[in-house]
């Protein structure tokens, strides 16, 4: 009995890996179509600022609607597209997109957001990154502060000299630079130090305990008290409670993001929202919300 369930429990197994493994090879070999054929989708998160709960920023997140799978999440094609190099071409329309927007929201409101994208490690490896966002910029000619670049701490473990020094031409250019999902990644704070950074992200880990997780309260107190210390910005990702707001503003983190807020919006919804009234501000429960 044991041996038949053994071999059962095996086959069940190998059985989910092999289709893992086929969805894996369908979806590599469909990226470059889907770059082809322009099947990337955007969506923007917004920042949002304690002052009046405005949204400030927001994070643009990348989307693969997919003929017949639907919409595929970065987390399953991005690691893919890293492996085949793939990213470079699509982070450069990520990039190309969103500066474009930035400029076509200024035009049109007079006003546009902050907006952050994601860079991996592999787009920070490639040799023309630097020249591709110099020559966005001169294109759009939108303040390149508008710009923040995203980048987790992996990047630095691996990489070394050569990607600080791409930080370091990113920088010169006048975008901003954050670090993503601060805290999960890396076991020296050394690079603080030796970045020109401008942001920390706490990542949703940590905000998910709080109030109460003791050991996370911790390690954000201590995130918000460095980076103010260290002059940083500091942003509270996957805030989806009153409760983790309330927290966090009492520790003066001052800038959120999250489904409390908004979950990533389309163009549409975000204009609506945001822009359509934006002499009125959009308040959240502000009656609950212990504002200093
Ligand atoms: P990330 O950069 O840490 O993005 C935040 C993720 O958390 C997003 O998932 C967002 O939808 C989700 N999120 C935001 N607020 C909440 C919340 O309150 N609760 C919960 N449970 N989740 C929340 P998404 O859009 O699926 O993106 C996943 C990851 O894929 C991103 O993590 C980022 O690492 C990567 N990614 C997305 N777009 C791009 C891109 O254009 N380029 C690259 N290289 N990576 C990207
Ligand atoms: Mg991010
Ligand atoms: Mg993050
Ligand atoms: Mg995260």
């Amino acid at each position: 009995y044991a041996e038949s369930m053994g071999r059962n429990r095996y086959a069940v197994f190998t059985r989910a890996m092999e289709k893992a493994v086929v969805r894996r090879h369908v979806l590599e070999c469909e990226l470059h179509k889907a770059l082809q054929e322009s099947r990337f989708i955007l969506r923007f998160q917004p920042q949002i600022a304690d002052d009046d709960y405005k949204c400030i920023g927001a994070e643009a997140l990348l989307r693969w609607s997919h003929p017949t799978e639907g919409i595929v999440s970065p987390t399953e094609f991005i690691p893919i597209a890293e492996q085949n190099h793939l990213i470079v071409p699509i982070g450069e329309w990520v990039l190309k997109q969103v500066c474009h927007q930035i400029k076509y929201w200024l035009e049109t409101y007079g006003y546009s957001p902050f907006i952050t994208v994601n860079l991996s490690a592999v787009q920070i490896r490639s040799s023309n990154l630097v020249e591709y966002i110099e020559k966005l910029l001169e294109q759009t000619k939108i303040p390149p502060h508008l710009l923040e670049l995203e980048i987790t701490e992996t990047v630095l473990l691996h990489e070394g000299r050569a990607s600080i020094e791409v930080l370091n031409q990113l920088k010169k250019l006048g975008l901003k630079l954050s670090i993503d999902d601060f805290g999960t990644g890396y076991s020296s704070l050394n690079y603080l130090k030796r970045l020109p950074l401008d942001k920390l992200k706490i990542d949703r880990s940590f905000v998910k305990d709080i109030p109460g997780d003791t050991d996370s309260e911790t390690i954000i107190n201590t995130i918000i008290n460095m980076s103010h210390d260290m002059g940083l910005e500091v942003i509270a990702e996957g805030v989806e409670t009153k409760e983790q707001l309330n927290y966090l503003l009492a520790e003066q983190c001052c800038l959120f993001q999250g489904f409390y807020f908004d979950p990533p919006l389309s163009l549409k919804q975000i204009e609506t929202k945001y822009f359509d009234n934006l002499h009125h501000s959009v308040l959240y429960d502000s009656k609950v919300v212990s504002l200093k």
